[in-house]
């Protein structure tokens, strides 16, 4: 295969050609990407710029678990970046955009550091949670959020303070500037006690464990929060619980999650948001706002 760009400007980063995304992404399902990079943050300006010259298609991915990636796979480069430690100065952490958020709580727990706590259990990345602006339990990233640096398709690197990020419900800045590749991003939380710390994240994960279909590949709430609804009530209460397309269903233990029941395609899960869509507008006039993106399209 021909490449559009020169691969030799990625010094500690790995390609791969054809690779299945299924593997990494949280619903388990879509067709492959023609390239995928495993970048390192030091190849990251060189990269950008030879992609941006070349005119290829490219998109980022963190953990995989907000996206659906289409039956066809992706025409272009898929860019994961990779994780690394996280970094305590005092009370900030500093951190890659590729490492977990579990990763990122359980060191703040170790430090003695407050205010994670509720992204233990998210289960992507800290760049993905920046661009989305990742909450539970009453906790959103904006909170504990001090800056980002990300890398701009010229190979420049900038940094970002908590007010430019104009951070809202599961949005910021990064949902307008697709384009732009965060690398980094420091955290500032309070100080606390480790142990109420970590009582409180395992009470947050048994929650969790309740209420949520754990066990099958997902992305997650599958729509937005409705200003004064929840998704998942409006859904059980059109009598969607179980519903199937394909092997896209319906959680029996949470009608706010589409899961994939058993080789459901791209297509199952879109056909099966759109059914939920159409059935919740005519039984309640709300608009659900699907929360999933597919990679590289919004
Ligand atoms: C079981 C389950 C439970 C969940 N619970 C919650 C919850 O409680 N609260 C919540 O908010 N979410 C939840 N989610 C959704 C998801 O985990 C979050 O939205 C998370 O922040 C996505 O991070 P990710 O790394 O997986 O991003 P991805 O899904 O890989 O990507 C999401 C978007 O961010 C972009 N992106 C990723 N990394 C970067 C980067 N470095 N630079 C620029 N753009 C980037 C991607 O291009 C994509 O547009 C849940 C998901 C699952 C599967």
């Amino acid at each position: 295969m021909s490449n559009p760009f020169d691969t030799g400007i990625l010094k500690n980063s790995q390609i791969k050609y054809n690779e299945p995304l299924s593997r990494h992404i949280s619903f388990r399902l879509g067709g492959e990407a023609k390239r995928f990079i495993l970048l390192d943050i030091a190849d990251a300006p060189a990269l950008l710029k030879e992609l941006a010259a070349s005119g290829e298609k490219y998109a980022f991915l963190g953990n995989g678990t907000n996206v659906l990636v289409r039956d066809g796979g992706f025409d272009g480069t898929v860019i994961k970046l990779k994780s690394g430690e996280v970094q305590v100065n005092g009370g900030r952490l500093s951190v890659s955009a590729g490492t977990t958020l579990a990763q990122l709580a359980q060191t703040a727990c170790e430090h003695s550091l407050t205010g994670l706590e509720f992204a233990h259990g998210i289960p992507g990345t800290v760049g993905g949670a920046v661009m989305m602006n990742a909450g539970a339990y009453g906790g959103e990233i904006k909170d504990v959020l001090v800056n980002t640096v990300y890398c701009t398709p010229e190979g420049e690197v900038r940094t970002l303070t908590q007010k430019e990020h104009r951070f809202g419900y599961r949005t910021s800045f990064f949902k307008e500037h697709p384009e732009y590749l965060i690398l980094s991003a420091e955290f500032e939380p309070k100080r606390g006690e480790s142990s109420e710390i970590k009582n409180a994240m395992a009470e947050l994960a048994r929650r969790r464990r309740e209420s949520q279909p754990l066990d099958k590949p997902s992305a997650g709430s599958t729509f937005k929060r409705p200003e004064g609804y929840f998704a998942g009530k409006l859904i059980e209460d059109s009598g969607l619980k179980g519903f199937t397309i394909g092997g896209a269903q319906v959680s029996q233990k949470h009608a706010g999650f589409v899961i994939n029941a058993g080789n459901a395609t791209c297509r199952d899960v879109l056909a099966l948001c759109s059914h939920i869509q159409k059935t919740v507008y005519d039984r309640f006039g709300v608009t659900l706002e699907r929360e999933i993106k597919i990679l590289g399209e919004e």
